[in-house]
This record gives structure tokens, sequence and C-alpha cells, in this order.
């Protein structure tokens, strides 16, 4: 079972440009910056109320998020969802049919677990799984 939605996940061109205009937009400043070398990526994390945005960016051109933005433009990449225990999550997701991106969970952003659904296999919508790394 899935718990609240961790985060939004958001692809941008140019962190640079992306920070300060969320930054105007919620009224708040980053809390944490985070390159993600796994990803392929550099993180930026927004809190807004109880809820977390996270900016991702490409480190490269042939990244995941580049490839994303060339596609479909700039916006909203993925949603995360909180669960307990990710290894179970991925299990029974497997047994329901849904096409996991990686067999086993990947240190993410945030200090978490993370594992990916691909879209294909769950109505167009990238989901994340995440749980805390305690
Ligand atoms: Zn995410």
């Amino acid at each position: 079972m899935f718990g609240k939605i961790e985060h939004l996940g958001i692809a941008v061109k140019n962190m640079d440009e992306a920070e300060p205009l969320y930054t105007r937009l919620l009224g708040s400043a980053p809390y944490k910056r985070e390159m993600v070398e796994s990803e392929g990526v550099i993180t930026s994390f927004f809190k807004s109320g109880e809820n977390k945005i996270e900016l991702l960016c490409s480190l490269d051109e042939s990244g995941t998020i580049a490839k994303f933005i060339e596609k479909k433009g700039e916006g909203i990449h993925h949603v995360a969802f909180d669960v307990e225990d990710i290894h179970a999550e991925m299990e029974r997701l497997k047994k329901e049919g849904f096409v996991l991106l990686s067999e086993q969970p990947k240190k993410g952003a945030d200090n978490k677990l993370i594992c990916f659904v691909h879209p294909k296999s769950s109505g167009g919508v990238l989901i994340e799984l995440c749980q805390e790394i305690r």
C-alpha cells in the first residue's frame, strides 16, 4: 500500500533559471540542492506547506531528464509516493503486472531508497516509490 505523495518531480532545463522561478512562485527558497550521480541529475527541493517539489535537471545532454524534455518539454516528470517497505511494494507491484525500472531499490536524493515504475505500465505516469532511509 502506498502512503502520502512524497513529492512531485518537475523536469527543468536550467537549474539556475528554474530555482529563482520556483522561489518566486512558491514564495520560499529551496532547502536543499543535491547531485544524484546514479541518476545523472541535479535536484533542488522546495517545501510548500506539507508538500515537497523536486526540480530535476540533467547533468548532461544524454541523461533521461534531457531526453524527457526533448520529447515532452519542461514540466511534471513524476509523482513520488512514500512507502513503508520498498522491497515489499516492489514485489507487490511486480505480481500486479507493473514494470519496474530497476530490480533493486536505488539510493535517491533526500535520504531515500527509490524505485520507478515504467509509465507504460502505469497509465502514462512515471511513478516513484520512496522509502526513507532510517
Ligand atoms: Zn523524485
